[in-house]
């Protein structure tokens, strides 16, 4: 060996000595003021206690935020809540940080974090996202490290790791939270939607809305239509106990069938309007593909009312389907419905346009459907009616309404609506003070040409080859015409 060539086996012996000596000389680190906190508050080494630990899904911040509040407000319970500082704390279980907090000085006391949650229409909640409640009830001490974590797993989740000296007591506190999470779950009693759009106030893909208040007297309908409805949905939640002591189920089925236009939503929010308790989900179209979630959110927050806005588009599925199997999604909502136990205070409330695409399988799996209740285009007295009710005859003499109304044969309910808001912007365009017969006709009349240039659009449309005959089978029927 060359003189100047390092002798690199003497040279590790040397520095693993040097290492040695030089630990002995280090004292090891102090435990962290965490490490010190939580011995003094549960009076033993927390590195000896056990952790027993709660995973819920991420979308259960809030709810997991009101539970902690709901317990630590109860008789005889106090806590602190404090927050954990130091790198790499999200790849790390709560006994790991304890571990590192007392023998390596790692892990020390810091901020609590905190996330906003939206919880309700413009209300947005501070949840607790990583921090350590430090809590005394009268028989025990426990610490609870709450937080949202992505910790070890793809999808990010709530855990709740507890350490106390009595792991049947860390247990009984798990169990309590998780019960108050759905005593106190925030979409109780409010009206949801599941969507795939990120916008509006939510969580994940539920989405909160403003209870709709539409009044009993501004819902058009045949005489006794209303009445019917209203017994199935309100009546039976009113007298719940007494349907539950003679035996009979609350979960009951209405399908609202009519074309587009003549009022279903409109009843729809009238229903939702008269039961300001009541937790409303809300499926429309293809956003019946969360009808699992939506079920299994309803049974949770009884009383509840699923609504299935236009189910004959998930019906027409069926021509999609080239399994043999029907169309799945329809019977797996009818399969949903019947999971729900009957005496459950749950409604579930259909429309369509297309009761002929839906029937079949209704009639194939009987029991879902209580009440099947026609919303037809308006009669001549609904038309008077809706012409009152949109204002339109305000300014227009009885013999004058008739003639309106003899002229909206075939019309629906929403081209009342639309009628008196070309009526007035007629009557506002042209300077006069009032809404008369000359704005009203002057309306039916754009209203029916731009109706015919729709037809013909769509009929020139189609003869080009445009849209086969069959991808367009689940148009509604036009209405005759209106003037
Ligand atoms: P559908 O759900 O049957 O397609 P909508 O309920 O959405 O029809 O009707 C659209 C609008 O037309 C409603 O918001 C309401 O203003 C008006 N309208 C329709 N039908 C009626 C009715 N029967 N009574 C009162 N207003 C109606």
């Amino acid at each position: 060996m060359a003189d100047d060539e390092l002798d690199v086996r003497a040279f590790a012996d040397e520095f693993r000595a040097f290492m040695k000596a030089l630990q002995k000389a280090t004292p090891p680190p102090e435990p962290t003021a965490l490490a010190r906190r939580l011995n003094e508050h549960l009076g033993a080494d927390p590195g000896e206690l056990p952790v027993t630990v709660e995973s819920l899904p991420s979308y259960e911040q809030a709810n997991v935020q009101a539970a902690m509040d709901a317990y630590l407000a109860g008789d005889g319970i106090t806590a602190e809540l404090i927050g954990i500082v130091g790198s790499g704390r999200e790849h790390q279980g709560f006994a790991d940080l304890v571990d590192a907090a007392r023998k390596h000085g790692q892990y020390d006391l810091g901020a609590v974090d905190y996330a906003t949650v939206s919880v309700g229409v413009g209300k947005e909640q501070a949840c607790v996202s990583f921090g350590l409640y430090l809590i005394a009830t009268p028989e025990h001490r426990l610490a609870a490290l709450v937080r949202l974590s992505g910790h070890r797993r793809a999808v990010p989740e709530m855990l709740i790791e507890v350490m106390c000296s009595d792991a049947e007591a860390a247990r009984q506190f798990l169990r309590t939270v998780r019960e108050y999470t759905v005593r106190h779950h925030v979409c109780r009693g409010q009206v949801l939607s599941f969507e795939s759009y990120e916008y509006g106030d939510g969580i994940g893909p539920l989405r909160f809305h403003e209870r709709p208040q539409v009044d009993a007297a501004d819902v058009i309908l045949p005489a006794g239509v209303l009445d019917s409805v209203h017994r199935q949905i309100l009546g039976v939640a009113e007298h719940r106990e007494r349907l539950l002591k003679a035996g009979h189920h609350l979960k009951r089925g209405v399908v609202l069938f009519g074309p587009p236009g003549t009022g279903k939503t409109h009843t729809i929010r009238h229903l939702i309007g008269a039961q300001p308790e009541t937790t409303v989900i809300v499926l429309t179209g293809l956003g019946v593909q969360f009808i699992r979630e939506a079920c299994s959110l309803a049974r949770l927050l009884p009383p509840a009312l699923v609504v299935l806005e236009d189910v004959d588009l998930i019906a027409e599925e069926r021509t999609m389907s080239h399994l043999g199997m029907g169309n799945p999604l329809l019977f797996q909502l009818l399969n949903e419905m019947d999971g729900v136990a009957g005496d459950a205070d749950i409604a579930f409330l259909l429309t369509t346009n297309r009761l002929d695409l839906v029937e079949p399988a209704l009639a194939q799996r009987p029991g879902r459907v209580d009440l099947v209740a026609e919303v037809p285009l308006p009669d001549v007295a609904g038309r008077r009616r809706l012409l009152e009710l949109y204002g339109v005859s305000a300014h227009l003499t009885p013999d004058e309404v008739e003639r309106v109304v003899h002229a909206t044969a075939g019309a629906t309910g929403s081209f009342f609506a639309e009628l008196s808001r070309r009526a007035d912007l007629l009557a506002a365009t042209a300077g006069d003070d009032t809404t008369g017969m000359k704005h009203v006709s002057a309306a039916l009349d754009e209203l029916g040409r731009s109706r015919t240039a729709v037809s013909n659009a769509i009929a020139a449309f189609r003869s080009s080859g445009g849209l086969s005959e069959e991808a367009h089978s689940g148009a509604s029927p036009q209405p005759a015409p209106y003037v």
